[in-house]
């Protein structure tokens, strides 16, 4: 790597590099519910499946939240006790589609931050397939732009787990946390849990984080910034020393 202080900038998805967007977990809950494999029969009930399904958004949140514990898709559709078709997603897959954008300033601090020989590496807490991800960042242009990212549907962990920060550096080719840099727009997921595995954290601070998703201690972020475009000076200052 060059010289310098830093190695990489690695990033939080939702709500950090997308606008963050207040969820009718509702609707998604029927969305999704459209991929349940039914019979037919009198006892297929749309609305009695999405109620299901939402309650298991629930406890799988709360395995992250309180064990850091990964789901997937599938998993979601097990603890609700029903079986899914994966090709039966594309009502859940629109649903979230409008959510996903890639903000305009992240072209032009990712390439600003590898024009100083930084990796840059993103790490989302998703129960979403690694395609997903892919797809949304090719559609926006910015897929060559990142050198590593993880998703915790691929690992056993999530944030604020050590070890899915240590899976999201390893991805970008380094594992000297003290030369890396969390980017996240959560106290704790991504303050707390990159602060406590030993990277600075950088705060977003636009989001309204459901008050079941706040978990047990919200860390002090190293810098705070309004938007993305900051970061680059925050990030050239800490790099120079
Ligand atoms: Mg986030």
């Amino acid at each position: 790597m060059q010289s310098g202080h830093l190695d990489a900038v690695i990033f939080d998805w939702g709500g950090t590099l997308t606008q963050w967007h207040d969820i009718d977990f509702h609707a998604e809950s029927l969305a999704l519910a459209q991929a349940v494999i039914t019979t037919p029969s009198p006892d297929d009930d749309h609305h009695a499946y999405a109620e299901r399904l939402h309650a298991a958004g629930d406890v799988i949140w709360g395995r992250s939240r309180d064990h850091q514990q990964s789901s997937t898709v599938a998993d979601l559709f097990t603890e609700a006790g029903l079986d899914h078709d994966p090709e039966l997603l594309a009502a859940y897959r629109e649903f979230w589609e409008p959510h996903t954008g890639t903000d305009a300033q992240v072209a032009p601090l990712f390439e600003g931050l590898r024009a100083l020989g930084l990796k840059v590496g993103v790490l989302s807490n998703t129960i979403w397939p690694r395609a997903w991800h892919e797809q949304f960042f090719r559609r926006d242009g910015v897929d060559h732009l990142v050198d590593g990212d993880v998703y915790t549907s691929e690992i056993p962990w999530t944030k604020p787990s050590p070890q899915a920060f240590a899976a999201a550096m390893d991805a970008v080719g380094t594992d000297d946390p003290s030369r890396c840099v969390y980017v996240g727009d959560r106290l704790f997921d991504d303050v707390w849990g990159a602060q406590n595995a030993g990277l600075r954290a950088i705060h977003i601070p636009h989001s309204a984080i459901p008050a079941n998703q706040v978990g047990h201690t919200e860390g002090t972020p190293d810098a705070v910034v309004q938007e993305l475009g900051e970061i680059l000076d925050v990030v050239t200052r800490w790099h120079a020393g």
